[in-house]
């Protein structure tokens, strides 16, 4: 079975920006992103994208079942070390997840401050084509054309769950049930390494964190 790494974090920490800077020119890794699965089933129509949708727009985690089902097609298809990218997001995953035999080499989390958060995510823009981020007024990463994405020419948009209202809704699920999955995976002697997401040199410890 491949080997796995968990990437934690709030909504918004930057975890996905960090992981694809990390992954550009190293192979041997995979991401898996059930956001970014769930979106794709969204934009699709399939029967289970309509499932997910509803929970999705409103900030709520999708229910425990739906996700465990995708993450057993993934592992069936890699020999690459897949790093989980969004999951597990409850201690119900957590027990799924090792139940099944996938048992984590390690814990990535990144840790940043609630506002940061919240503003991150209403300055941010989304191709909803190749999934390429953008920021929409901070100077960090603006397409080069306004409103256009620099890698497939897509009109960009603004998620759903990215408006202020959603984002506060899914920091109270990421407390309430995202943040004992650290717990879980402690107790389960899977070493958790913390990183401060406000540092400038996240991306050097994001390196650091993920080859050690
Ligand atoms: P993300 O892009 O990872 O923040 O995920 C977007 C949304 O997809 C979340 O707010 C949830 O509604 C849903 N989702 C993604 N991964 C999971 C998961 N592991 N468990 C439950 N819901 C999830």
């Amino acid at each position: 079975m491949s080997e796995v790494i968990i990437l934690m974090g709030k909504p918004n920490a930057g975890k996905g920006t960090r992981l694809e800077k990390f992954l550009k020119g190293r192979e041997g890794y995979r991401a898996v992103s059930t956001g970014d699965f769930l979106r794709n089933e969204v934009s699709k129509g399939t029967e289970l994208g309509m499932k997910a949708k509803g929970y999705m727009d409103s900030g709520k985690l999708v229910p425990d079942e739906i996700i465990n089902s995708i993450i057993s097609n993934f592992m069936s298809q890699s020999d690459d070390t897949l790093i989980f990218d969004g999951y597990p997001r409850t201690v119900a995953q957590v027990e799924s997840m090792l139940s099944a035999g996938i048992i984590p080499e390690k814990v990535v989390c990144l840790d940043v401050d609630d506002e940061i958060i919240i503003e991150r995510a209403a300055d941010r823009l989304y191709c909803p084509e190749c999934k390429a981020t953008y920021t929409e007024k901070s100077q960090f990463a603006q397409p080069k054309v306004a409103g256009v994405c620099d890698k497939c020419n897509s009109k960009l948009i603004k998620r759903e769950d990215d408006k202020p209202e959603v984002t506060k809704k899914r920091l109270d699920e990421y407390f309430s049930k995202t943040e004992p999955v650290k717990d879980a995976l402690t107790n389960a002697g899977i070493p958790v390494l913390i990183l401060d997401g406000n540092n400038p040199s996240v991306d050097e410890l994001f390196e650091k964190a993920m080859e050690l």
